[in-house]
Parts: structure tokens; C-alpha cells; sequence
């Protein structure tokens, strides 16, 4: 049998007194879109934290696809297909959309270089850049400077920069943070549209829990 995506083993992590994850133990499958809720402080975003890299935890083991990546700095867990973004939006407010898709797709292209193709092909850049875009079902607004977008807009724009990077795995902490009802159910319909392309496996982090029930696949209580 395969290996699993991602699988934590015996998870801790403790800030002084405060004990943020005790004895996590954790499966995530290929395709399926699941969602992790929880009160305010329950510890949603440590966790992300450790299975991205971004936080060393106290002791456990965290696996992807097989593999122990307890200790690996997020760079490498990025190359591995294992990315994340943050509960605040995280964007370049001065470049246009396709700038800020590019900047990712370039450096996948750079780093996928062969012999036989040393330079990285404009149209290639550009062709990845418009699939991303359309994929998160930006089309005119490519030119449009990120800081102009609506709150909606931006953590989508977020998505999109996570997806060009070719993610396996995906975590998105609170992507409807700050988005009003309507904004909310149009970004993780997307987010489930995403998943069913088949190539990215989503975790999401969210609140408001009709839409969790309505969507995800699967649901994580913390
Ligand atoms: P959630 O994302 O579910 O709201 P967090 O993972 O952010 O919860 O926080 C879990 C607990 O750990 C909270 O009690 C929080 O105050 C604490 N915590 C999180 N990060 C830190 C930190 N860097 N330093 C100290 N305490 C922290
Ligand atoms: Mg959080």
C-alpha cells in the first residue's frame, strides 16, 4: 500500500505553560479536501506551523508521502510539494496579479532546468502564469496591481501564488479571514473546485461551520 500524503506521529507542542498540541496523531490522504475548526486558541495554526516547517516541534514525527521531514527546514518541504499559506494575507500590494504569480512560477522553472533546455522560456513562464490565473478564475484583472483588489480578491490571489509553486499539499490558515458571507461561500467553492482538478489536496482552517459540513470531505475537530 502507498504511503500516506502526510501522516503525524505523538505531536507536542507546548509555548511555556500553555500546551498548544498534545499526542496529535494524524492521517491525510491524497484528494481529500478536509477542514480543520476549533475554537479561538485551540491550537489550528501551531499545527500548520509544525507540519510546514515553519515552527520546530517539541517531539513527534511528521511524514510526507513516507518520508521523515520532522526537522526539515519549510524551504525544503516547499520543494517536496508540502506548502501553506498564513492567517494574514501575504502578498506583493505593489506588483500587478501576474507578478505575483510569476514570482513563484519562475523559480519552479529555474529549479526544474535540464541540459537540453538551459534557459527558462518566456512563453513557458507566461503560459503557467495564465493557467494559475484561470485556474483561480482570474482573467482581466491579471494587470490589475495586487493592493487593488478586494480582501476576496487578495486571498485568492494568495491561492494562486501557492498553486504555482505545484503544491502536493496545501494548507490554507483561515483563507476566508476577514471576507464577508458572500466572498466567503465564493472562495471555497473555488478552493473545492481546486481539489477536484485532482492535482493539489487541500487542508483549510475555517469558521463558519455550515460551509465546512457543505464542503470539505472530511472534518478535523481540534
Ligand atoms: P488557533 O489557530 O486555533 O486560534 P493557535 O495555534 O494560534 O490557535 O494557538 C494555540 C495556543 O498557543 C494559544 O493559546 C496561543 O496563545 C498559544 N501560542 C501560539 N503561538 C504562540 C507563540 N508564538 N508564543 C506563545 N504562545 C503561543
Ligand atoms: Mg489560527
Amino acid at each position: 500500500m502507498n504511503a500516506p500524503l502526510l501522516k503525524i506521529e505523538k505531536l507536542n507542542k507546548a509555548f511555556g505553560r500553555v500546551i498548544a498540541a498534545s499526542n496529535i496523531d494524524l492521517t491525510f490522504e491524497p484528494g481529500v479536501l478536509t477542514s480543520i475548526i476549533g475554537p479561538n486558541g485551540a491550537g489550528k495554526s501551531t499545527l500548520i506551523d509544525m507540519f510546514s516547517g515553519s515552527l520546530p516541534v517539541d517531539s513527534g514525527r511528521i511524514l510526507f508521502q513516507g518520508v521523515g521531514i520532522t526537522h526539515l527546514p519549510d524551504h525544503q518541504r516547499v520543494k517536496m510539494g508540502l506548502c501553506r499559506s498564513f492567517q494574514v494575507v501575504n502578498i506583493f500590494p505593489d506588483l500587478t496579479v501576474f507578478d505575483n504569480v510569476q514570482i513563484p512560477v519562475l523559480a519552479v522553472q529555474k529549479r526544474a532546468k535540464r541540459l537540453f533546455r538551459p534557459v527558462v522560456r518566456e512563453v513557458d513562464v507566461h503560459r503557467e502564469v495564465s493557467d494559475v490565473l484561470e485556474r483561480i478564475g482570474f482573467g482581466a484583472e491579471a494587470l490589475t496591481v495586487a493592493s487593488a483588489l478586494s480582501h476576496g480578491d487578495k486571498r485568492l490571489l494568495e491561492v494562486g501564488i501557492a498553486l504555482a509553486v505545484r503544491p502536493r499539499l496545501l494548507f490554507l490558515d483561515e483563507p476566508t479571514a476577514g471576507m464577508n458571507p458572500v466572498e466567503r461561500v465564493s472562495i471555497l467553492k473555488n478552493i473545492r473546485r481546486l481539489s477536484e482538478e485532482g492535482k493539489t489536496t487541500f487542508v483549510i482552517v475555517e469558521h463558519d461551520m455550515d460551509i465546512v459540513f457543505s464542503l470539505s470531505d472530511r472534518v478535523i475537530v481540534l
